[in-house]
């Protein structure tokens, strides 16, 4: 069973796969959890970039992600789901469809060639919150200056198409701008709804 959880800068993400960690632990629901980009060679360079904020186009960008993406899905994406685990997606190829696709990409395009070589996912969460909401989050918790992916009105973009993905039969959008626990709820009840027995 493969989910994706998805959402925008300070939509709360690294918080709510911390307690749904915790939460498959104490049912003993065997599950990985793998973040993208990955530690490997392609996510290390897609980290460098960003931290050195490096001009890469967005045909590069999404090129790297997928790269990254094609040896998690061999090493550990695959390996996990044939032995019968929950994979638990912190961002997957959604976020490549969402952020290159605001940037111009065709999000139809990203779809197709990430599905030749990624598994669906079963189930794709969506942490919806307003822009401006996410990032004030970010600037109080992290108290760093926004970088160029964090302005508002791309991440409005970014957002919109979450929320297309969201509206697909395999989506579920759940507003972020709750307390923890009752995202935390919501996102276990999407979940328990879906999860063979
Ligand atoms: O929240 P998280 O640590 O997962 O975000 C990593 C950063 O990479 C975010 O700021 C996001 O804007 C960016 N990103 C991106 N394109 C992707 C995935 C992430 O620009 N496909």
């Amino acid at each position: 069973f493969l989910i994706s959880i998805e959402g925008i800068d300070g939509a709360g993400k690294s918080t709510q796969i911390k307690m749904l960690q915790r939460w498959m632990q104490d049912r003993k629901i065997e599950h990985v959890i793998l973040k993208e980009p990955t530690a490997g060679q392609y996510g290390r360079e897609i980290a460098r970039r960003a931290i050195a904020h490096e001009a890469t186009s967005t045909e590069e960008e999404l090129w790297l992600f997928m790269e990254d993406r094609k040896e998690d899905v061999e090493k550990n994406i695959l390996p996990a789901l044939r032995a019968g685990k929950v994979v638990v997606m912190d961002r997957y190829y959604q976020s490549n469809i969402a952020y290159q696709g605001a940037r111009g990409l065709d999000t139809e395009k990203i779809r197709e060639e990430n599905e030749r070589f990624s598994p669906r996912p079963d189930l794709v969460i969506v942490l919806d919150i307003d822009p401006a909401r996410g990032l004030s989050r970010i600037v109080n918790q992290r108290k760093s200056q926004l970088d160029a992916f964090e302005k508002e009105e791309y991440l409005q973009k970014v957002r919109n198409i979450f929320l297309d993905i969201g509206r697909q039969p395999n989506g579920v959008i759940i507003s972020a701008d709750q307390s923890p626990e009752k995202v935390h709820q919501e996102i276990v009840k999407a979940i328990e709804e879906r999860l063979p027995a």
